[in-house]
């Protein structure tokens, strides 16, 4: 079983602990709580390209 980790908080986590949106568009470069705030405060089709 792969270790993930989330690539905003560098925290390990449990990929199968993704939320029902995650595994709808087959994201799991976050954990979960950080997925919640990117859910929560800036949710738009081109976030991940925030990150570089
Ligand atoms: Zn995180």
């Amino acid at each position: 079983m792969a270790n993930y980790y989330c690539v905003m908080c560098s925290s390990e986590f449990d990929p199968s602990d993704a939320t029902f949106e995650q595994l709808l568009v087959n994201d799991t470069f976050f954990c979960r709580r950080c997925w919640t705030d990117i859910m929560t405060s800036e949710y738009d089709s081109d976030y991940v390209l925030q990150l570089s």
